[in-house]
């Protein structure tokens, strides 16, 4: 394996601002500065910004009106007031500081640097570490802790700035179904979105395995629902499951929605898995690339709370892509959990691949 240029973009306001506001007993709070503010801490102790592969990029400011690549104008202006005005909290599930907007903004101009700095090689991948998340984020509104959809405006860009018409695939692996991101691309057959979520299996909810895409993006929609505690194992083996519908599409791109609360001490996610994970699965996803797309990934950080985990998930990931060793902290040995013991995961696997053998010849 060549070593490569691998860009790591992030900026320090993300360790500062968009706090959430205190004392509240909901989930909103987890999104807090301190996430970036361990990964940075972690990759510096760690010496990462010393390696002669890694780049620091810090992401430009950017005008307003990259926003309206995939957003109403109703809802930048939103979110903007709410801002201005002091902040709020929107559906329970969302909260705005008086400084989201620009926050927000950055963590844009963050998901758009990844992807362009990739497809420009100036670096063979990029690592942005941004925040808010965007992944649960539509056109019209916010939502899950998301403000603005990071990768879909990453991707917009792509298309209407920098004329790239090359077909992107979206492996999304945060713990939660990105509904926002799957929504821009459900009828474009030029973008497969690819996502394994944790899923209740108890009701209905959006991100089943029947979802798969419309008109000309048929088939180009698939959804990996797991139930409660995925192991280590398991991630991996359904890693090696999208592989050949990954090889199929033939993308230019390959862009990881990367979230870490499928770690098993996430406060939000309940997976069980420890950060040597993300060790292998970068380690797995780069050759994939090196063989499909020269190498190009842009690992665009979604959810992720624990503030204990995600420094060694973050370290684990970089690790990975440098090709250099990862010993994951002893305290994970209490957790972790090779065995499978979701007998369920091969069922969805089977009822999956007879939903997508019409549109896929590998299945
Ligand atoms: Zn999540």
């Amino acid at each position: 394996m060549i070593k490569n240029k691998i860009g790591i973009i992030y900026d320090e306001i993300f360790a500062i601002k968009h706090t959430p506001p205190y004392p509240k007993p909901t989930f909103i709070a987890f999104e807090h500065p301190n996430r970036i503010r361990v990964m940075l801490e972690t990759l510096k102790r760690e010496q990462i910004f010393d390696n002669q592969h890694i780049i620091k990029i810090a992401p430009p400011e950017i005008e307003d009106n990259i926003l309206e690549l995939a957003h109403s104008k109703y809802h930048i202006d939103t979110i903007r007031r709410i801002s201005e005005g002091g902040g709020g909290i929107i559906d329970d599930e969302v909260f705005v500081a008086p400084d989201t907007f620009e926050v927000s903004k950055m963590a844009v101009s963050g998901a758009i640097t990844a992807v362009k700095k990739v497809i420009s090689k100036e670096i063979n991948q990029s690592i942005a570490l941004i925040r808010p998340p965007g992944h649960h984020a539509f056109r019209d509104k916010s939502s899950g802790l998301c403000i603005f959809n990071n990768i879909a405006l990453s991707i917009f860009y792509l298309r209407q700035k920098m004329n790239f018409s090359g077909k992107i695939a979206i492996l999304d692996v945060d713990d939660h179904f990105g509904d926002g991101l799957a929504h821009y691309f459900y009828e474009d057959p030029s973008v497969l979105y690819i996502s394994v979520h944790e899923y209740d299996f108890s009701q209905v909810d959006v991100g089943f395995i029947n979802e798969l895409g419309a008109g000309d993006g048929i088939g180009t929609n698939i959804n990996i629902p797991v139930p409660e505690g995925l192991s280590t194992n398991e991630f991996l083996d359904l890693i090696d499951f999208v592989e050949p519908i990954l090889r199929e599409f033939a993308p230019s791109m390959l862009i990881v929605a990367t979230g870490f609360d499928t770690y098993f001490a996430d406060p939000i996610g309940n997976g069980h898995l420890t950060s040597d994970v993300f060790y292998n699965f970068s380690k797995k996803i780069r050759i994939i690339a090196d063989e499909l797309c020269e190498g190009k990934i842009a690992f665009i950080l979604e959810g992720g709370y624990s503030i204990i985990g995600l420094q060694y998930c973050v370290l684990a990931l970089v690790k990975g892509l440098l090709n250099e060793n990862y010993a994951s902290p002893s305290f994970e040995d209490l957790w972790r959990n090779e065995q499978s013991n979701l007998s369920n995961l091969e069922k969805i696997k089977k009822a999956l691949m007879k939903m997508i053998k019409p549109y896929w010849n590998c299945f």
